[in-house]
């Protein structure tokens, strides 16, 4: 069969990139921005967002083939056998783990820790306890914001040293900065979003975008 070029990353950069169109996100969304949205309205709904987003970043996982013994006979059934980790990219995020975890219980939760270098501008890492080897197929990177893409980059860098299989980012609002940023750096990574935005301002926050994340989740602005 020949290759569709619409969904080769060697040929279109976004192949691998989501959008969703779906209602209850853009409605969500659309109060998760509002500057009205106090913090535990705001946590509520970054965790909801995530949740319905894990809904369509995990379309594609295999199944494997089992049996389920029903009152009324046997019947065939899919079982979902691929290890997860969720990778949160400190601190905003946290607030996406706990929707992921309510639908995949079993979920590894890995932390690495980055910050951003005054001079170089680069990410670095401070924090990080993965162990020597990867118990888990796929890692989800959580990150509500994807803006330059520089934390994004460095954390797939970490991941594919470690040797994960498969990576997806999981977002809510990104920049066309750093999402061509991310897709030309790792064009084999997954990109679910919930928006793409329209810039990157000075300060590197994304407009309209929703403020910050970190601060309008833990009351710190
Ligand atoms: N991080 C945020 O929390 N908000 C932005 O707009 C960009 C990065």
């Amino acid at each position: 069969m020949k290759p569709d070029p619409e969904r080769s990353t060697a040929t279109n950069p976004m192949a691998n990139v989501h959008i969703s169109t779906h209602p209850l996100v853009k409605h969500k969304l659309g109060i998760l921005r509002d500057v009205a949205t106090e913090p535990v309205q705001f946590r509520q709904l970054i965790r909801e967002l995530a949740l319905l987003m894990c809904y369509e970043a995990t379309q594609d996982l295999p199944l494997r083939d089992a049996e389920a013994r029903t009152p009324m006979g046997m019947a065939k059934v899919g079982r979902m056998t691929t290890e997860i980790g969720l990778v949160p990219i400190l601190r905003s995020g946290l607030g996406m783990v706990d929707g992921l975890w309510e639908l995949i219980p079993s979920a590894e939760v890995w932390h690495i820790g980055l910050y951003r270098d005054e001079k170089t501008l680069r990410p670095v890492e401070y924090y990080n306890k993965l162990p020597v080897e990867p118990r888990v197929q796929v890692c989800l990177i959580l990150d509500p914001m994807l803006a330059t893409g520089g934390s994004a980059i460095a954390t797939v860098d970490i991941l594919k040293r470690w040797g994960v299989q498969r990576i997806k980012f999981m977002g809510l609002i990104a920049a066309p900065e750093g999402l061509k940023a991310l897709t030309t750096a790792h064009p084999d990574v997954d990109v679910y979003l919930a928006a793409l935005d329209e810039r990157l301002n000075e300060i590197g926050y994304i407009v309209p975008g929703l403020g910050d994340a970190g601060d309008r989740q833990f009351g710190t602005a």
